[in-house]
């Protein structure tokens, strides 16, 4: 039996955020003795330099507080994270992390040079290079935000260690699986590395910062943030996912990385090896608004063919009134399906014959200028699912 904690924390509060993110890993069967002369990696998600209030990083009174927890149980926090776009220190510094930093006298190695994590058990990739740096702790903390996603329905503990992957890097997997749920495989493959690839004497865990959580078109600043008021912690990242998903009324069988990795020998074969400490999904039960993409309606990716994709599936579409022609959507773009603005236009020019819908594009804009736009036949498949 797996156990994840699920505790509520309604406020940014540095005792009760303390005292709940303390009380939820030794609930869950974190043994707080091993923090002790421990080197201990935060892994926040700092997506973009955003306000906190926006809900598309990790909340920096969240890191704050499993920074101290760490250090009252004799341990060494340091933050490894790399942005996919953004210079890491302009994004701690706009984000609040600078005078945390400083404060806990937090290191910050160079998450740029990679190493390759093998790991024997993986279905497609056996070998991913990731931060070196995760390689010289004996603990890592994965300090999840969780949020919606438009192309993998939520970002929970699962999907938030691609972060793990340096910079740009993490987009050209994109490319190299653009297939939803082989993407579910190679992020499982991931996790299992962590998990098993590194050696017996390291530990991965699982924060996941709800207090104030992100619905609709997440995962970046398109997404509208909810406050949640919820803490989870759990040593299973599938099975942290599962309790998240259900807390939050949305489906689990939408989240590729749930289903396949129930049938992997990662954990918890079915929600039925979950036990739920603390909180009852029950009493901290409500309703997010789910990401619009069809996908998770029933079009079954390897049967859209380029044109019947563009009909049925949703694409992304910049918006003229608020686009400032930045750019950054272009160079994160991993199938270079975004180019410059022609003459006289105020957005970047799309070719949805060549976007693979893994919308990073608009994850990274940070203007919230990239919507959704319905495909041509999208109503026959609204009409499918009004009807059930
Ligand atoms: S759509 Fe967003 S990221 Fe792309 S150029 Fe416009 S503002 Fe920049
Ligand atoms: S245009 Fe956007 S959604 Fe399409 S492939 Fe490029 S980044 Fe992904």
């Amino acid at each position: 039996m797996t156990r994840v904690a699920l505790m509520r924390c309604k406020e940014y509060r540095n005792d009760l955020l303390t005292d709940v993110i303390a009380r939820g890993m030794a609930a869950a069967g974190f043994d707080m003795e091993s923090l002790m002369g421990a080197r201990v990696i935060l892994k926040p998600n700092l997506l973009m330099p955003t306000h906190p209030d926006k809900a598309v990083v990790t909340h920096p009174e969240f890191f704050r507080a499993a920074a101290m927890v760490v250090l009252e149980y004799g341990g060494t926090p340091i933050l490894v994270e790399n942005p996919n776009f953004f210079s890491l220190e302009n994004t701690l510094k706009k984000v609040g992390y600078g005078p945390i930093m400083e404060e806990l006298g937090i290191q910050v190695p160079d998450p740029v040079p990679t190493r390759p994590l093998r790991w024997e058990h993986g279905k497609l990739y056996r070998t991913i290079d990731i931060s070196a740096a995760y390689f010289d702790a004996d603990i890592i903390l994965n300090l999840v935000k969780f949020k919606t996603h438009s192309f993998t329905y939520v970002t929970g503990a699962v999907k938030h260690l691609f972060g793990v992957i340096p910079g740009l890097k993490k987009s050209r997997m994109h490319m190299r699986v653009p297939d939803q749920a082989d993407f579910a495989d190679y992020l499982l493959d991931l996790y299992g590395g962590l998990k098993y690839g590194m050696g017996p004497d390291r530990q991965l865990f699982h924060l996941v910062d709800g207090v104030r959580s992100m619905e609709g078109e997440g995962p970046g600043p398109t997404g509208s943030p909810r406050d949640w008021g919820v803490v989870l912690a759990g040593e299973d990242a599938i099975a942290v996912d599962w309790v998240a998903v259900k807390t939050a009324g949305l489906d689990p069988a939408k989240v590729f990385t749930i289903g396949q990795g129930f049938k992997r020998d990662f954990g918890p074969n079915s929600s039925e090896d979950i036990q739920v400490v603390g909180e009852s999904i029950q009493d901290l039960a409500c309703q997010f608004t789910p990401p619009k993409n069809t996908i998770y309606g029933g079009v079954v990716w390897p049967l859209t063919s380029k044109t019947v994709k563009n009909w049925l599936v949703e694409k992304p579409a910049p918006n003229p009134e608020k686009c400032i022609l930045c750019y950054q959507c272009m160079k994160t773009c991993p199938a270079q399906a975004i180019a410059k603005a022609p003459e006289g236009k105020k957005v970047p020019a799309f070719d949805y014959r060549k976007c693979i819908r893994c919308f990073c594009c608009m994850e990274i804009c940070p203007e919230a200028a990239i919507g959704l736009k319905q495909g041509a036949l999208q109503w026959i498949f609204s009409f499918k699912q009004e009807a059930k």
